[in-house]
């Protein structure tokens, strides 16, 4: 009989695990709450229960933005000249047609490295049919080539808050939802701060990003917690002061053009 007990108490704690581990659905949101839990204490990382952002339509803003003189200009529409594909080092893999540069095969980073920076890119995302929540239109940038700030077709598609567009994935959810169809073009200009570390590795000040997403203000000067990575609430790893830009390759065919940075500094004194 105690052996029975014993066995019983085992399997029911096994089954609660395993239900634990498994993707939830609240309200039409799938997610997980077996994940950590933020800093505030408030949420799990990926918590479908975390409010939606509040759907803005957007106007026009700085879409077809001419690059400031001072900018280097990353993708122009005619090659891929200023990436190179993460994992091999080589060629990007993604093509180039009419303009555009579709995302395929693997992330890609940038020839030049980067810290403080003002950045511009557009994309458009594909019309996809029977795709939900992080499976439509997914891709992102990668700031320093850790820090994502997501994209992702957010149009009538719910996910949790904080692997939304616009938002710090796995950190921040977006303060506003602006997205545009698929198939429409939408815009990020994006502020950052590179993050400083101490001699034995201890964060001195965080990453700092302020994201405008078609012309709405949808990250303010919001500290990045860590490493964005899934099922993570952030962490800190010291790194050098510049390092390259990517952009993800998440199994769908995101179209980006126009993209431009332009390195700033915080110090404003000549
Ligand atoms: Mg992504």
């Amino acid at each position: 009989m105690k052996n029975k007990v014993i066995i019983l108490a085992v399997l029911a704690a096994f089954s609660a695990i395993s239900a634990q581990s498994k993707e939830i659905t609240i309200d039409g949101v799938e997610g997980f709450q077996d994940t950590p839990m933020q800093p505030d204490g408030k949420w799990h990382v990926h918590d479908p229960a975390r409010p939606q952002p509040p759907v803005v339509t957007s106007g026009t803003f700085s879409a077809n933005a001419t690059p400031p003189s001072d900018a280097i200009v990353l993708f122009d529409g005619k090659d891929l000249s200023q990436w190179r594909d993460k994992k091999t080092g080589g060629p990007a893999g993604w093509q180039v047609e009419d303009g555009v540069a579709i995302s395929a095969k693997g992330d890609i980073v940038t020839t030049n490295v980067f810290g403080d920076m003002q950045l511009h890119l557009e994309f458009r995302e594909p019309v996809l049919k029977g795709c939900e929540g992080q499976d439509r239109g997914n891709s992102g940038v990668f700031l320093m080539g850790r820090y994502e700030i997501q994209i992702l077709d957010c149009y009538r598609n719910k996910t949790y808050a904080d692997g939304a567009v616009g938002g710090i994935y796995g950190q921040h959810p977006p303060l506003a939802n602006p997205s545009r169809p698929p198939g429409e073009w939408q815009t990020y200009d994006i502020v950052f701060t590179a993050p400083h570390f101490a001699a034995n590795g201890e964060v001195t000040t965080p990453a700092f990003v302020t994201v405008v997403f078609n012309g709405v203000v949808v990250q303010n000067h919001q500290v990045i917690r860590g490493a964005t990575n899934w099922k993570s609430p952030g962490k800190y790893t010291p790194h050098a002061a510049e390092l390259p830009l990517a952009l993800q390759y998440h199994k769908n065919a995101v179209a980006f053009r126009n993209i431009w940075v332009r390195p700033v500094s915080l110090d404003n004194e000549p």
